[in-house]
């Protein structure tokens, strides 16, 4: 039997909303929403759907009638392509009022929080150029533009270096110009680039797997720092060298030049050995007189000066007076526990990755904190009585999971714990909202604060006070 023909087309629609993964949003003459991945509130299209869910159709504005005040030129010539920075047609404000919206309604209709005054959102002082860590990856499949694949034509070079287009693991949009970290990291990758073509070294290919070159990753510091690693699909001692020395020399401001020899079929560096070429193996970030050692693998929060201002609101949200026991749950490399050491007795940090707990143990170790303490394993099997007992009852607990939420039992474990205060940092107000829900039996919101941490994309970290009812 035929399938229905599912694609629907409606005139005139108002564009009323923007949230959840960064899509605009209508409402059909049926009553159902769609989303728009090309529209801002206040515009009023014409809408193609192309896929119909049960609760909601997913679209595409191809007719403009109004554009939207709330629009603003992108930056960046590749909006639209590339999966980054989906937000760049909106101006700033508008982007801070739908972030501030999507957390509100997912405490409030996930979570059923009754939310206490919220502080308007935190905006990012730096609207492009705040990354800190960028990852590039070479193909010689280029994604070829709309012009390029209706001319017919030849089109020369298909080597790029870059990001995958999104839901394509294959191809790669070769990218001119990225507005998200600041130089010398476009000028870095796009020497790479030329250099390599000119020495003919291969891209990589990633369904046949050939190739030399397979991604660029640069890092810097606010301090001035900078890592450049290159990965290998496999070993050419000559055109290996031949290229680092290159960025040596073209680059001295380099602080940091390493390379991975990766001849799996994957691209993740986490089970490579990295090899030191030049330089330190780490370089240092800075944060209100502490120095973080970061390594290639390890984990930074990717806007450093909002990550500031999230550690600043969280250290707030704790009020401490220098006589608490502190539980730094998902500590990471140990950041914020080593940010609120000083003003706690103690701070105890539970971390899955043994790598970031080494790295949290030696950063505490040379900015000479003496009363934290870190712990590696699944919070959801460490944190159980027998810990709690060895640690002491804690007076704050600040929980930072990954996009997830806290597992169950987690969450389960800080219900018996009874805490005082809990600080519950999310990347996912959703997850969060969930969590928040079952706590509500013994814990109040009592503040609740979000802050932009990645402009010109719809993600948004929230910051929530809990307070044992
Ligand atoms: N608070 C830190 C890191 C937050 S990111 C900072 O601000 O830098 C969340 C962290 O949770 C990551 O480091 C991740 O490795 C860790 N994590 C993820 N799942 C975990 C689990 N089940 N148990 C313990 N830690 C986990």
């Amino acid at each position: 039997m035929a399938r229905k023909n599912r694609k629907r087309f409606f005139e005139q629609l108002e564009v009323i909303d923007a949230g959840a993964k960064g899509k605009a949003i209508a409402k059909a003459p049926d009553g159902k929403v769609i989303f728009l991945s090309n529209a801002v509130p206040g515009d009023i299209v014409d809408v193609q759907t192309f896929k119909k869910r049960k609760a909601y159709y997913e679209g595409k504005a191809v007719t403009f009638h109004t554009l939207s005040n709330k629009r603003t030129e992108p930056q960046c010539e590749h909006f639209g392509v590339c999966g980054g920075c989906k937000w760049q047609h909106m101006g700033y404000e508008h982007q801070l009022y739908y972030k501030q919206k999507e957390v509100t309604n997912n405490l409030t209709r996930i979570g059923h929080i009754d939310l206490p005054e919220v502080a308007p959102i935190l905006g990012s002082e730096k609207q492009y150029y705040y990354r800190n860590k960028m990852e590039y990856s070479f193909s010689d499949n280029r994604w070829l533009t709309q012009e390029e694949v209706a001319s017919g034509q030849d089109v020369g070079d298909r080597n790029a270096l870059g990001f995958h287009i999104p839901g394509m693991w294959d191809k790669i949009l070769d990218i001119k110009k990225c507005y998200l970290q600041a130089e010398p990291s476009n000028t870095i990758r796009l020497a790479i680039k030329a250099f390599a073509i000119k020495n003919e070294m291969e891209f990589f290919n990633t369904r046949n797997q050939t190739g030399f070159l397979r991604t660029l990753m640069i890092r810097t510091s606010s301090n001035g720092e900078l890592m450049v690693l290159i990965q290998f699909f496999r070993e050419d001692v000559f055109k290996r060298t031949s290229l680092l020395e290159f960025l040596k020399t073209e680059f001295p401001e380099i602080t940091s030049l390493q390379y991975v020899i990766n001849s799996k079929a994957n691209d993740t560096i986490y089970d490579q050995e990295v090899i030191c070429y030049h330089g330190r193996d780490h370089i240092f970030e800075e944060m209100e007189g502490l120095a973080f050692k970061i390594n290639a693998k390890s984990f930074y929060q990717t806007n450093s000066e909002q990550a500031y201002e999230l550690y600043k609101i969280t250290r707030d949200f704790a009020s401490l007076t220098g006589q608490e026991t502190v539980y730094d749950l998902y500590t990471g490399t140990g950041t914020i526990a080593q940010f609120i050491a000083k003003k706690a007795k103690k701070v105890v940090g539970v971390e899955a990755v043994p790598d970031a707990i080494e790295a949290a143990k030696e950063n505490a170790k040379q900015n000479q904190i003496i009363n934290t303490e870190f712990y590696v394993g699944d919070m959801a099997k460490v944190f159980d009585e027998a810990f709690i007992a060895k640690h002491g009852k804690p007076d704050v607990v600040i929980t930072d999971p990954p996009r997830d939420g806290m597992h169950k039992k987690v969450v389960g474990q800080l219900l018996d714990l009874e805490a005082p205060k809990i600080v519950y940092v999310s990347c996912n107000s959703a997850t969060q909202a969930r969590d928040l829900a079952i706590l509500d039996q013994k814990y109040k919101v009592v503040k609740s604060q979000a802050v932009d941490m990645f402009p010109q994309t719809h993600h948004v970290e929230n910051v929530v006070l809990l307070e044992l009812r």
